[in-house]
């Protein structure tokens, strides 16, 4: 706390994965010490912190912060997003980066932990000043990437546009076309079922869990929040999984459709009209429009969180688990509060956090780059079903590893403990570095 002052959600990640660690480091806790590896691993690698000068539409000169935290590289290349939005700061990256590292290490492909942005709010910019701000960042960033080095990729505020201008300035002043930056365009080296895969790999690794619990999907009543990317294919998938999605939202009201969710009037409303789900509820007899949220009141087998952090209270989880909810999987990053994630486990609902639930976005941003290494592009199933075996995987280690540590079902713990372990052996393994 005193090296990193006034980092307070970094300070935070860094207590809850080392509280839930614990019995791993315990049973060989003079190595630990000795390496410095616990040190070592809170400590990213290299933090970057630029000034971003670029001119606004009325010739005026706007300055902005960028960052870059290369926090990890054990296992492969830096490898997480940029974040856009006027509330990034050191502290939250620093935070998202630390958390990368072990959902990165779940995945079993070769990535390290990174992310990055800035305070910079594309809402409301002309295209022109969005590219103004996209090359300015990356001309003080291309020194520091590159494929084989650090990978960036989208994240919020930071879409298909926003890799388009960025790729076009590291292009332009390094005069390389490599992988070096995920979620780029079809035509040009992006990978088919990016669009689809963490809500997709959502559903594989929940269809996955129910198995393990002599259970499955079909036939499930389902709640879902958000509607965007990853809640849209999250329904999609859920209901060609038999279940039957009931509820989506947004961040001004939500929506109750005990028909089911109808997945294509939802994709034209929010992706092709980019309409509030107002639009939806007065397409759809069967839809009942609410204002503010409420999704978690709705009774339910499994919930999907998809929506933005602390969307969960501890309120809504008792609500949860007073309508008999079996599962919660996080689809969103930290939609779940502390207290709330504490009492769902406590009250035997089966809790998957984001780390593992929502892994599928940054695995197929690593096959992504496997495609790209090798100048091929992959078919859709191909890749889906790398994605499906990925998830699988996933969630075998995170439940083998909560039983070997005397958690059973404890996914919080098995996650953390699984991501870890393989990490702090790469970095033992790597020498004093
Ligand atoms: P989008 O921007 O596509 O969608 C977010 C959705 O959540 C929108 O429907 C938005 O509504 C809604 N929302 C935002 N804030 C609130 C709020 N305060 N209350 C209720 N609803 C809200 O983002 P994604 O779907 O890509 O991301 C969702 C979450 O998943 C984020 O936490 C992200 O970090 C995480 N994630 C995403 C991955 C990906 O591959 N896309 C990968 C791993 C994690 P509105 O339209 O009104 O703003």
């Amino acid at each position: 706390v005193e090296q990193n002052p006034a980092q307070p959600e970094f300070h935070q990640a860094v207590k809850e994965v080392l509280e839930s660690i614990r019995p791993a480091v315990e049973k060989d806790e003079a190595k630990y010490r000795q390496l410095a590896l616990l040190e070592r691993l809170t400590t990213p690698d290299r933090q970057l912190l630029f000034r971003v000068p670029w001119v606004d539409d009325q010739g005026q000169v706007q300055v902005n912060n960028g960052y870059r935290i290369e926090f990890n590289n054990a296992l492969g290349p830096y490898k997480g997003g940029l974040r856009l939005h006027p509330t990034v700061n050191l502290g939250i990256l620093k935070f998202l980066g630390f958390e990368q590292i072990f959902k990165n290490s779940l995945t079993t492909l070769p990535i390290g932990g990174a992310k990055g942005g800035s305070d910079f709010d594309p809402k409301g910019k002309s295209d022109r000043e969005v590219m103004a701000f996209c090359q300015s960042f990356m001309t003080e960033l291309h020194k520091y990437i590159g494929a084989d080095i650090d990978v960036p990729a989208g994240d919020i505020g930071t879409g298909a546009r926003e890799i388009g201008y960025l790729f076009g300035q590291y292009k332009r002043l390094t005069n390389r076309f490599e992988g070096v930056l995920t979620g780029k365009g079809l035509e040009w080296g992006g990978s088919l079922a990016r669009t689809e895969a963490t809500g997709y790999g959502l559903l594989y690794l929940v269809n996955a869990l129910l198995k393990d619990h002599a259970d499955d999907l079909a036939g499930k009543t389902v709640v879902v929040s958000g509607a965007g990317n990853v809640a849209t294919y999250a329904v999609e998938k859920a209901q060609q999984l038999g279940a039957k999605v009931v509820t989506v939202s947004d961040s001004t009201g939500w929506i109750y459709d005990p028909a089911g969710i109808d997945v294509a009037l939802l994709k034209e409303v929010k992706e092709v009209r980019r309409e509030r789900l107002t639009a939806y509820a007065a397409e759809r007899d069967s839809a009942e429009y609410h204002e503010g949220r409420g999704v978690w009141a709705v009774k339910a087998d499994v919930a999907l969180p998809c929506a933005t952090q602390n969307e969960l209270t501890l309120d809504d989880a008792k609500q949860l688990v007073a309508n008999g909810v079996k599962v919660v999987a996080e689809g969103a990053n930290m939609p779940t509060t502390l207290d709330a994630t504490k009492y769902l486990q406590e009250n035997g609902v089966l809790f998957v956090p984001g780390k593992a639930a929502n892994a599928g976005g940054v695995a197929v941003s690593a096959l992504e780059m496997s495609q790209n290494s090798e100048r091929l592009s992959w078919t859709f199933e191909e890749v889906d079903g790398q994605l499906k075996q990925i998830m699988e995987t996933i969630y075998n280690n995170i439940a083998t590893t909560a039983k070997e540590f005397g958690a059973e079902d404890d996914f919080v713990v098995g996650a953390n403990i699984a991501g870890f372990l393989k990490v702090a052996e790469a970095v033992e393994a790597q020498g004093v570095c």
